[in-house]
Formats: structure tokens, sequence, C-alpha cells
């Protein structure tokens, strides 16, 4: 069990979202609790940069004591990874779950939490098993 009580919060750096994104953040979040990294894709980052992912993760792991990792839809980095408009829910689910299992391989008893949010803001709980 980790005593740090910090989160880290990973979430896509499209200017359309960051707004919904802090307000998220600031009903979850006590200020000076958490630490935000924006990439393009967030989830999918985890795949696209996976070295610069497990090296941004190993500095964060000795202080941190919970990931929060946060999809959107309409993404365009997953548009362009996929060459397709993100429409399909599968995908982000696919990848929030590849980048649960990339924490895994470096911590395995950090809660990892997945939130895929809507065009309106709304935020969907992406739960896979934390235990
Ligand atoms: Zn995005």
């Amino acid at each position: 069990m980790n005593e740090n009580t910090d989160s880290l919060v990973i979430s896509c750096a499209d200017k359309r979202y960051i707004d919904f994104v802090d307000t998220f953040i600031q009903k979850g979040f006590k200020a000076g609790t958490y630490y935000k990294i924006l990439i393009p894709g967030s989830s999918l980052a985890f795949q696209t940069c996976s070295d610069a992912m497990n090296y941004s993760l190993g500095l964060f792991l000795p202080i941190i004591g919970s990931i929060h990792i946060i999809d959107h839809y309409d993404c365009a980095a997953y548009q362009d990874a996929y060459n397709i408009p993100d429409t399909d829910q599968w995908r982000h689910i696919e990848n929030l779950r590849n980048a649960v299992l990339s924490v895994r391989a470096l911590n395995e008893y950090i809660p990892v939490y997945t939130y895929l949010m809507n065009p309106n803001g709304e935020v969907l709980n992406v739960a896979f098993d934390n235990s």
C-alpha cells in the first residue's frame, strides 16, 4: 500500500477540454494535492510514446498515491493514430485498459482510475479491476 496522497492526472492537451478537465479536477481533488500532465491522446500516449510515459511515471510513482487517466471523444490524436473519426468508445476502452496495464507493469499496487469525457464535459467512469 502506498502512503502518498497526491494524485497524478493525465489528460489530453486538446484546448476544447482543458476547462472541463480543470472543473473535473476541482471537484475531485484539493488544491495542491495533484500533478497534471497534458499529453495528446492521453491513454493513447501510453502506446505512441511509451518510453516517455514510462520515464514520466518512473519520476511520479515514488511521490503519488493514485493515477487518473482522462480520455475524451472526438480526439484529434486518436484520429491521427487510426486515420478515422474518433467516434468508437471501444477504442478508448482498449487504450485505457492498456494504459492501466502499462502502469501495472511498473507498479502493481497503485490505484489507476480511468475516465472518458463527452464533448459537453460529462465524465464517464471506465472501471477496470483495481485490485
Ligand atoms: Zn484529445
